[in-house]
Parts: C-alpha cells; structure tokens; sequence
C-alpha cells in the first residue's frame, strides 16, 4: 500500500470535499427515480455503466443526487485527466462564454483555435518550430478518426485503411468498422465499411513475441491482405485503450512506423486516450521514439469540454481542399479556451511529473494487490493509464465475471471503475493527475476489500 500522506492540497473554496463518503445504497433513491424518467425517454443503446446521476464534481471526486461522493478512477474515460471543474479550465471557459460562443471558424473566425494548434504544434514529435505541424479541430474523437483518414487518403490517393487488433477508433460508421469488437459497436449497423484491413496487434501478456517478431508478423499480414501500395494510412493507438491498456513490446511501433515510411502509408497515431499529459507526456508516442504522420487528439484536451484535434506533417494537411475539411460547431471557441488552459496548467502544475507520481503510487498499489490475488495476471500502463489483467489463476484465460464483480463491489463502496479489453478482462485505470496519494490509498483499501468480496 502506497504511502497516505497527501501532497495535493484540497482546494478550500470548492464545495466539493476530496473524500469518499457513501451515504445510501449505490445508486441511490434519487438517482433510482431519474434512471426511472430516463428509461421511458432514452434508448437503452446508450448504456450508463453506473447509473448513479452526478449533480457536480470536482478534482476526484463526483457527488450524485443522493450526497454520495464517489472517487472517479475513469474521469468519463480519461477526459478529466487535469481533475473535474479545474479552477483555470472553468475560469477561461466563463470568459469565453461570455464573450463569443459560435461564429463558425469557417466562416469568422477567431484567435482561440490559433492558439489549441499553436499549443498542439508544440507537442507532436515531428513538428518543428521552422515546420510546424497543422492542426484541424473537431469535435469528437470520432471526428477525428474520420478525419484523420480523409485526409490520408487524400494526401496518397490510396483507399486502404490498416487498423491493429484489439483496437478502438469509435461509434460512427466508419470509425464503428475499424473497432476490433463487432459487439455492441457494429452488430446491425451494417453494411461495415470495405477497404479496412484489421492485423494482429502487440500484445506482450500473450503473444510473447518481441517487437520485432510483432511488427514483421503485422507487416507480413498487411501486406498480403491489403497490399502495402492500396493502403493509405496505418491508425495505431500507442497505448491500446478499450482493448486493455495494451503496452506494445519495445521496438514494435518503430517498426510500424519505419515499414509506413518505406511504404507512403500515412502513420496515424491515435492518441484520443492515451494523450493529453496522460501517460506522462503529452503525447504516448514521445515515449516510443517514433515521428507520427498525424497524431488525434480528444478526450483530456479541453477539461471534459467537446473538442478533437488532427495534427499533421503540413504537406499531408495542406492536400485537402478549401472547405474539404470542417464542420458546424468544429474547434467552438469555448471548447478552445478550455483546452489552451489545460495546456497552461499541465505546464504550471507539472502535470507530466504527477503522472510519473501516479504511476509510481497507483502502480505500487497495484502490484501489492496482485501479490494478494492470483487473479491478478499483469499490472501494466504508463503513467495514470494503468490497468490490471484478471485471469483464472495460473491461467491467461479471461475472467470477466470477477471483473464485473469487483467492479460492482468497488461501486457500492463509492469507488467508480471501468473495465476494459476485448474480453472485458482488465480493469483500468484512470485517475486525474491530481489524484491525492491519500485518495489513491484509499482505492487501494476498496480495492483489497472488493477483490476479498468478489473472490469469496
Ligand atoms: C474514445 C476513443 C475514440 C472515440 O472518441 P469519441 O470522442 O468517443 O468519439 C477514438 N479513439 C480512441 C483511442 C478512443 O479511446
């Protein structure tokens, strides 16, 4: 167990206390009667995982209707990765919204989304201060994802889409096709898109290969089911996110991304989760020496405001013809604001080093767990992007049903967890990097007493 002296001081004139209390049973009477009004006026595919229903947050911690206040470990899938409400984000975005909300960037636009590319052009590997890379912004991860291909194919005037196993891009309809998981994703949403090639992935716990015996085993499957000359991007998440916070072995993404140069395939790092100071850097992909071609960002961007980003090399952005690329509420000035403040207070917090603090902490937690609980096949991650694998013991062999278990006995504790990967056999990790050691401490003891309940 982590040490439980805090360094982060609780910020007083929040309303929000940084402690997890539970009040009634989770959820709540409250939040039963809502979930009751929900059900007769929205559709059951848009699942709540835990429908407890918030009524404000701050830093980690979320209140609900009934007065319970939950630690957050997911920050609605690694969007508030800089804490709820952070003092600077709501500042800059009041201003903002008192000043312009929508003018339409295609139309009039306005300094804010300068700055978010300025800010973006900064942070991509590649990008220089002489060639800067260029920045789109939408609003969505999605978005991006949709994006980042037209323009790929655009720039190559080739159709081929190559994704990895184990892989998440979205719910739209293209992006809903490049998912590894047919279920719930794309099962009825059909036709799928063509012309996207799904190869198998770098997945250490189990494929006990090398990078490189990885990467030739990616590049042999591409080549013969797609045919490097047809494809036109590569999209890669760095750190795989649905799929389980996936770390590839050493050396497979450079070998991806040296076999797409080589080729003229765009390298897309999709960073929609695993960027944004989340792993201890802005970006993952500074972690894994490699030069993106274009780099997607959403989530954490702009405090838990909607905004994405398609960063690029200037020669594939600069392909797309005027009003090719854009849409109604794309890069909305608040969303802006927000999002240059977040990059402000990663800098001024030294967010990167608390990162590097959360891994040291969450992650020493983690292994003290995993030597209590055979279950525990792996901890892995980087930085507050940490995840458990849970097995049958002395098996690779999935355990979903203690997964949901845990997580459900973590929620009646006031402790807010997701899982994650293909076969839901992991539960991740995604604190905000102001996350208390104190707090961290305190998931630890929730989650020895959930493991104890589930395992019983
Ligand atoms: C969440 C996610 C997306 C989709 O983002 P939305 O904002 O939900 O459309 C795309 N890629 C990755 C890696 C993601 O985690």
């Amino acid at each position: 167990m982590s040490s439980a002296t805090s360094a982060v001081a609780v910020s007083t004139e929040s309303s929000v206390p940084q402690e997890r209390l539970v009040r009634t049973e989770i959820p709540g009477p409250r939040s039963k009667e809502i979930h009751e009004r929900r059900r007769a006026v929205v559709p059951p595919g848009v699942h709540s995982v835990l429908p407890v229903y918030i009524e404000r947050a701050h830093d980690s911690i979320l209140i609900d209707v009934d007065g319970n206040q939950i630690i957050d470990v997911c920050g609605g899938i690694g969007v508030t990765t800089i804490g709820h409400t952070d003092d600077r984000v709501v500042a800059a975005a009041t201003a903002q919204l008192q000043n312009v909300t929508h003018t339409l960037f295609t139309m009039t636009p306005y300094e804010p989304y300068v700055q978010v590319a300025e800010h973006l052009a900064k942070h991509v590997p590649g990008s220089t201060a002489s060639a800067p890379y260029k920045t789109l912004l939408m609003n969505s991860g999605a978005e991006a994802v949709e994006n980042g291909v037209k323009i790929a194919r655009k720039f190559t005037g080739r159709p081929g889409v190559a994704v990895l196993e184990h892989a998440y891009h979205g719910r739209t309809l293209l992006t809903s096709s490049m998912n590894h998981k047919a279920a719930p994703y794309a099962l009825g949403y059909g036709p799928r898109v063509g012309d996207i090639y799904k190869a198998p992935n770098s997945y250490p716990l189990h494929d006990g290969l090398t990078g490189a015996e990885a990467a030739a085993r990616t590049i042999a499957y591409l080549e013969k089911q797609a045919g490097a000359s047809d494809l036109a991007c590569l999209v890669v998440e760095p750190v795989q996110g649905e799929g389980g916070f996936i770390v590839p072995a050493d050396g497979f993404l450079p070998a991806l991304a040296e076999w797409c140069r080589a080729n003229g395939i765009v390298f897309i790092a999709d960073e929609v989760q695993a960027g944004m100071a989340r792993t201890g850097t802005v970006f993952s992909i500074e972690q894994f020496d490699v030069v993106p071609d274009i780099v997607l960002s959403a989530k954490g961007i702009a405090g838990g405001l909607p905004l994405a980003g398609i960063t690029g090399r200037a020669d594939i952005m600069d392909q797309s013809q005027p009003g090719g690329l854009g849409g109604t509420f794309g890069g909305n000035p608040v969303s802006c604001a927000a999002a240059v403040a977040v990059f402000e207070q990663i800098e001024s917090l030294g967010l990167l080093g608390e990162a590097r603090r959360i891994e040291s902490s969450f992650g020493a937690g983690l292994r003290e767990l995993q030597e209590r609980f055979p279950a525990i096949a792996e901890v892995r991650g980087m930085g507050a992007m940490l995840a458990i694998e849970v097995t049958k013991p002395g098996t690779l062999e999935p355990d979903a049903d203690l997964v949901a278990r845990v997580i459900d006995a973590a929620a009646q504790r006031g402790v807010l967890l997701l899982s994650s990967g293909v076969h839901n056999q992991a539960i991740r990790f995604l604190p905000s990097l102001k996350m208390s050691d104190a707090l961290i401490a305190d998931v630890m003891s929730v989650l020895q007493e959930s493991f104890s309940v589930a395992s019983s």
